[in-house]
């Protein structure tokens, strides 16, 4: 088997890759390319046979694509495992012009049945899950964050430095900023408040964002809020064209439950609901359900939460 490459701007996901590609062969090499800056040191640890470190190559799409794209002809592989992020998705667009095979995106699982490449990923907004089976020996797959685990205890792999022939660029870099650490959280989070249009105004947020303290959340939000009002940030909007998450506890505050917001939620565990109409959609969804007025249920929530951790102080 041809060794496998793995390529994630995300440095957590980028280790579960590796994962996902010692699960397709444990025996096939598995190279795992960093570009920049980024983190060597943790994808050392991951389970990979070799780092290979791309210097001077900025984590955007393009350069992204064409320098991975430039890896895997040098180490002579056409299976490339990238991660389903926002970014990942266009580079794994772009992976499959540049070397000639077909890509899957949002894949939740991947494995080799009777040689032929095997995934599973969700469609119509997440209503089902579909098995594909892709031909050939060359594929690019992107696969979700926390689809898989990172392994353990791997022994430290080695690091390559790889040249790649400047990409010819439409877009020129000026700097890369790193996003704000809630944001970057969310994919990750164990509990999560989600608010939607059932908020009044964006000064509201205040009792959105104590609860979340209250309860150690991260703060998601349906699209509107994010995407028509602006009033947080796009990387905080879950659904269908926004981030699908995977927290323990999913609490949704005033939003109505619409499929597309549904399908970044469906790998949720406990899912929470407060809204003021019985007959909204959310229900049907949810583990738990409060129905009443979020600015009512929400500040004796806070209360509630606090008291008790007061108690378990001892205060
Ligand atoms: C192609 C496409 C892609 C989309 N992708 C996404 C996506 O990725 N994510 C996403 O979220 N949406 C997405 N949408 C939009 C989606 O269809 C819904 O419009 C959106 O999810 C609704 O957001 P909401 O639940 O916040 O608002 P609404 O549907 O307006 O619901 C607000 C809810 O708040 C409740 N409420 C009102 N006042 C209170 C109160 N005082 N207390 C308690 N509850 C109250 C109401 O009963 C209502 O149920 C997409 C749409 C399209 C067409």
């Amino acid at each position: 088997m041809t060794p496998i490459l793995t390529y994630s701007e995300d440095g957590e996901l980028a280790c579960e890759l590796v994962a996902a590609a010692r699960e397709i062969s444990p025996s096939a090499e598995v190279a795992a390319v960093v570009l920049g800056d980024g983190d060597v040191s943790s994808l050392s640890e991951s389970g990979c046979d070799v780092v290979c470190r791309v210097a001077g190559a900025a984590p955007v799409p393009e350069v992204a694509a064409s320098a991975v794209a430039e890896v895997a002809r040098q180490r002579a592989t056409r299976m490339v495992l990238v991660g389903s992020t926002k970014d990942g998705k266009e580079v794994a667009g772009r992976l499959s012009v540049l070397l000639g095979c077909p890509a899957a995106t949002e894949c939740s699982r991947v494995g080799l049945e009777s040689g032929r490449l095997r995934v599973e990923r969700m469609a119509f907004g997440g209503r089902v899950s579909t098995v594909a089976s892709m031909p050939g020996d060359s594929f690019v797959v992107a696969l979700r964050p926390r689809a898989y685990a990172r392994l353990g205890g791997a022994a430290k792999a080695g690091v390559t430095e790889v040249v790649v022939p400047a990409a010819r660029r439409s877009v020129s870099v000026e700097s890369v900023a790193g996003q704000p650490p809630s944001a970057l959280d969310l994919t990750r989070a164990d509990r999560i408040v989600s608010v939607g249009r059932g908020l009044k105004k964006k000064e509201d947020l205040e009792l959105i964002r104590s609860l979340a303290g209250a309860m150690d959340a991260s703060i998601g939000c349906s699209r509107p809020l994010s995407a028509d009002l602006g009033w947080l940030g796009e990387e905080s909007h879950i659904g269908l064209t926004g981030i699908q998450v995977k927290p323990k506890l999913y609490l949704a505050v005033g939003i109505s439950g619409q499929l597309q917001h549904l399908a970044g939620i469906r790998d949720a565990g406990v899912v929470v609901a407060i809204n003021n109409d019985k007959t909204a959609p959310i229900f049907s969804s949810c583990d738990y359900g409060v129905v009443g007025d979020l600015y009512q249920v929400v500040p004796e929530l806070v209360a509630q939460l606090s008291a008790a951790k007061g108690r378990e102080k001892g205060y």
